[in-house]
């Protein structure tokens, strides 16, 4: 049984030391607890123990732990089909994984009909690995572009990134500092449905890396619930 509190606990300290030693606060990086494969037990401990915002990577796990689980935001990190936008749309408060244009009109069509704004994050993809979903910076230019002029009930909050595996997260830290710049970039843009807020990069092995790369959203599973065992 991992001792989720205390695991809380020692990661949240590596947050502050990270974006501390970058001449940051803690506050200024948001951690939202990576649940997939977890119970709701055990995501109703982490709730306790502190945790605001919880992140699913299926629209099946968030369905069937919704009811059980104590108030919390919650929010959809894995890549979603726009066929089932529609039972998540008044779940979650946001979707980080948005990677095209088709995607973002379901997700207005449907936010419209709830009569709310979905925050999103745009999904970027700058090592443009060919096994992540993810956009290149040019695609993600146009796909602001397409959302601002013509999906009125989404709000464009940031960028969202999953870095390539590496041994080392410090290899990866130009990956993360390619991202931070980008962010910089389309987070220029005026516009009233346009609002950077999160930058949504960094997990277990690297977060503190992503942090220091200027990550202010990290999404954290193992480090807090334990390795995930998918048998059972
Ligand atoms: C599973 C997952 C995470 C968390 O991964 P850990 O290595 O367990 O911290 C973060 N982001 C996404 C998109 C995920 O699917």
């Amino acid at each position: 049984m991992e001792d989720i509190r205390a695991n809380l606990e020692k990661i949240n300290e590596q947050i502050k030391t990270a974006a501390e030693g970058c001449g940051r606060s803690a506050d200024d990086v948001l951690l939202v607890a990576v649940s997939k494969t977890r119970t709701p037990e055990e995501i109703n401990i982490a709730i306790d123990a502190g945790v605001t915002d919880i992140g699913e990577n299926k629209v099946q796990e968030i369905m069937d732990k919704y009811d059980a689980v104590k108030p919390v935001k919650w929010h959809m990190i894995g890549h979603l089909q726009t066929n089932k936008v529609k039972y998540i749309i008044d779940k979650v408060s946001m979707i980080h994984s948005v990677d095209s244009y088709k995607l973002a009109v379901e997700i207005d069509k449907r936010a419209k009909s709830h009569g709310i704004t979905m925050d999103i994050l745009l999904q970027v993809n700058s090592a443009q690995e060919e096994s992540k979903f993810g956009i290149t910076t040019d695609e993600t230019e146009k796909l602001i572009h397409d959302i601002l002029e013509n999906c009125e009930n989404i709000r464009i909050r940031g960028l969202m990134c999953i870095a390539p595996f590496a041994e080392n997260p410090e290899e990866i830290k130009v990956y993360f500092e390619e991202v931070k710049k980008q962010y910089d970039q389309f987070g220029r843009i005026e516009h009233e449905r346009l609002d950077f807020k999160y930058l949504s990069m960094g997990m277990s092995h690297d977060f503190t890396v992503a942090i220091e790369a200027g990550s202010n959203l990290v999404r954290v599973g193992s480090a807090i619930f334990g390795e995930r065992n998918y048998n059972i």
